[in-house]
């Protein structure tokens, strides 16, 4: 009997049934662009054989004017087909389904040539797109349904076809960038034309033995976006048209409201979906901020979706419906959210990995064998990337001690969980805990290893962390350490923060909240960020009502720079945005004079001043902890040195942990 009977449950599609109710949703892994095809293939496959019913590709353009970006990935050549088969072939040989995903961008696409319903920039591109005429529109219908056509040829089991985020079609829906008086512009009617006409064209094209999954905007988060009536005409009417069935898309790319970041609460949008349900009746799909087992089944015995879209959970874990349904999920890498070696590395031309599992688009290359010749390791400080050195060796069949001078496992993550928005380390440290169990890692807490203890080892490794570093600011005796304050020490009304790096940005966090932290009460949330309902608002904004912060900030850098431009690519503005709306005052280009009893005095515009606070934190960065490795060269041992304790500038969780990952893979 599994514990997730509605997950496991197979779900008829008419002319195929699905095995269980998960869908791998879209993501782009800027694999295909690499053009190296079996990697792509073993990197679906990979994610087949674990079980999944049904994978969505990243997004294929279907003609050079719609990709997102020049160079995009699409289907139109002979050998593009030929390529693409490589794929669905070692998917179907895995046990697997797959559709392909097209995606035209509209004016998102990164191009001059890029094109919409009319002539309106995005505020997110720096391209005006061309106003399709009407040959132009007809052009676009034609190579949609071209491209699901190819898809079919090159073996897939279906197509989705991309209605939300802001994309084409979306865009034709909305009155604010469709300022068209033609036939596709106007009236509801004529603004639904395009994706309903989409739809059709489609079905037709492929025959009615193929599945067609419309992804379809159900919170435009914008303004003037679409209300609830008309997103609920327009799914009935893409239902008449041959959708098979319908993913739930959730906010446009410039909406100002985050949508899948690791402080969005879990299934955050998922009444939407259950609203959908009742307007059609075709099997609906839930997405966004689903991570685990159980939530998916929630979603699913309430009755709120037929089925649920995971995206980045299947980088973290290919085997997540397997471990799920053999009893094992407390074995699932967990998604924390974070898009640090997803989104982050997209947005930044670089191929998508995983913070939590750096195989994710690596599984050709980084590959973890069983060992010939075991060794005994000894690894040192079970932060990150001492529990991931620790796990990768052992699960190869090393005999590992891991020494850990606390009490608790964790390292740094232990900060990161007590900030709000930041619950998702819980189950991330909690899944290191468990690995080190499973994989026969011998964990000695409240121990510090030193030179005799590590003597006898074959290999050791040094993963000793980091220490905060000392700004050297007169008076800073008077401060408290970031450490400190995230382990409760007490905090004036009044603070000035040093620092602005993420951990400056993660104690203003903390230090504004009182009380309940959003990301776990929904309601609070969608007050905080102006979440309305599509029913009552177009595009379903309200005016955001943040709760008063409960104290008074100064988040400060000595760079004459905005604070937080080097935060994550795709999280940042959402860190900056929800500390201004607690009014945290972030200001570059301060010198620190001193610290006194009436607050920070301070340089700025080459006018002095004093900040008057009751508290000053010091989040100035780290040094490497590298004492016990110097002692261990000096001795003559040669340990293998990673995380914080090799290099700590700039160093982050995703650095520490592939660099274990790596070293453990070769031990
Ligand atoms: P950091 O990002 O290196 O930031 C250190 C901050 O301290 C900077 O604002 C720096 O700005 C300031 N600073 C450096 N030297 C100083 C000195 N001598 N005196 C006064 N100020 C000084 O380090 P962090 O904030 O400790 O974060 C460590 C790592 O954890 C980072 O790589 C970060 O990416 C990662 N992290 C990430 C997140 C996330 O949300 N993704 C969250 C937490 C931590 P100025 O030099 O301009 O003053
Ligand atoms: Fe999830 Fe972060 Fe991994 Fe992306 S990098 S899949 S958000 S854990």
């Amino acid at each position: 009997m599994t514990a997730y009977p509605h997950l496991m449950q197979p779900l008829p599609l008419g002319h195929v049934t699905l095995k269980n109710r998960v869908l791998m949703g879209s993501m782009h892994t800027g694999l295909e662009e690499r053009g190296d095809w079996n990697r792509v293939a073993e990197f679906y496959a990979t994610r087949a054989r674990g079980g999944v019913a049904l994978m969505v590709t990243g997004g294929m353009a279907p003609n050079r004017e719609g990709g997102v970006f020049p160079g995009a990935a699409g289907l139109y050549t002979a050998q593009d087909i030929a390529d693409h088969r490589i794929v669905t072939e070692r998917v179907h040989a895995a046990g697997g389904l797959i559709a392909m995903q097209i995606l035209h961008a509209g004016r998102y696409a990164y191009g001059k040539d890029c094109v919409s319903a009319s002539a309106i920039k995005s505020p997110i591109s720096p391209f005006v797109p061309r106003e399709l005429d009407e040959e132009g529109i007809e052009k676009q219908i034609a190579d949609i349904a071209t491209a699901a056509k190819r898809a079919r040829e090159a073996g897939y089991d279906g197509v989705e076809v991309m209605g939300s985020e802001g994309y084409f079609l979306n865009q034709f829906l909305v009155a604010h960038v469709n300022h068209r008086s033609d036939r596709w512009g106007g009236s509801d009617e004529n603004r639904m034309r395009l994706p309903i006409e989409v739809v059709r064209r489609v079905r037709a094209a492929v025959g009615p033995d193929f599945i067609l999954i419309y992804r379809i905007s159900l919170i435009d988060l914008i303004p003037t976006g679409q209300t609830w009536e008309q997103i609920a005409t327009l799914a009935r009417a893409i239902e008449g048209a041959g959708a098979t069935i319908l993913n739930s898309g959730i906010g446009w790319h410039e909406a100002r409201v985050p949508t899948i970041a690791t402080s969005v609460p879990r299934a955050a949008f998922v009444d939407l979906t259950a609203r959908l349900r009742t307007e059609v009746t075709i099997p609906v799909i839930a997405s966004n901020r689903i991570n685990t087992p159980e939530v998916a089944e929630s979603i699913l015995s309430a009755g709120n979706a037929d089925m649920v879209s995971m995206a980045r959970p299947f980088l973290a874990d290919p085997d997540f419906v397997a471990k799920a349904a053999s009893g094992r999920a407390r074995e699932i890498a967990p998604c924390i959210a974070c898009n640090q070696a997803c989104l982050d590395h997209t947005f930044s031309g670089k191929l998508s990995s995983c913070l939590v599992n750096p195989r994710a688009c690596h599984e050709v290359e980084l590959e973890y064998p069983a060992t010939d010749a075991p060794k005994t390791i000894a690894v040192v400080g079970a932060g990150p990337a001492g529990m991931t050195a620790a796990i990768v060796a052992a699960q190869r069949g090393h005999r590992v001690m891991l020494f850990e001078a606390g009490a608790q496992v964790g390292g740094q993550l232990n900060l990161a969980r007590r900030v709000p928005g930041k619950e998702e380390f819980n189950g991330l440290v909690e899944w290191f805990s468990t690995m080190l169990s499973v994989s026969g890692v011998e964990v000695r807490l409240n121990t510090r290893a030193d030179v005799e203890t590590l003597r006898g080892f074959d290999v050791v490794v040094i993963a000793t962390g980091v220490t905060p570093r000392d700004p050297g600011i007169p008076g800073q005796e008077r401060a408290l350490g970031y450490v400190d304050v995230l382990r409760g020490a007490p905090v004036g009304p009044r603070v000035a923060v040093i620092g602005a790096g993420g951990i400056g940005f993660d104690v203003s966090e903390f230090l504004v909240h009182a009380g309940d932290s959003p990301t776990e009460h929904p309601a609070l949330w969608r007050a905080e960020w102006g979440v309305g309902d599509p029913a009552t608002s177009a595009g379903g904004l309200a005016d955001p009502a943040p709760s008063a912060p409960a104290r008074q900030v100064w988040l400060l850098q000595r760079k004459p720079e905005k604070p937080g431009r080097h935060l994550g690519k795709t999280t940042g503005w959402i860190h900056r945005a929800a500390l201004a709306a607690k009014g945290v005052r972030m200001i570059g280009g301060v010198s620190y004079d001193r610290i006194a009893a009436d607050g920070l005095h301070v340089t700025r515009d080459g006018v002095p001043e004093v900040i008057a606070v009751d508290s000053v934190i010091l989040a100035a960065g780290q040094v490497p902890d590298r004492a016990l490795a110097d002692e261990l060269i000096a001795a003559g041992l040669t340990p293998h040195v990673i995380g914080g304790a090799d290099v700590a500038a700039e160093l982050d969780a995703k650095r520490a942990i592939d660099q274990a990952a790596r070293l453990s893979a070769q031990l």
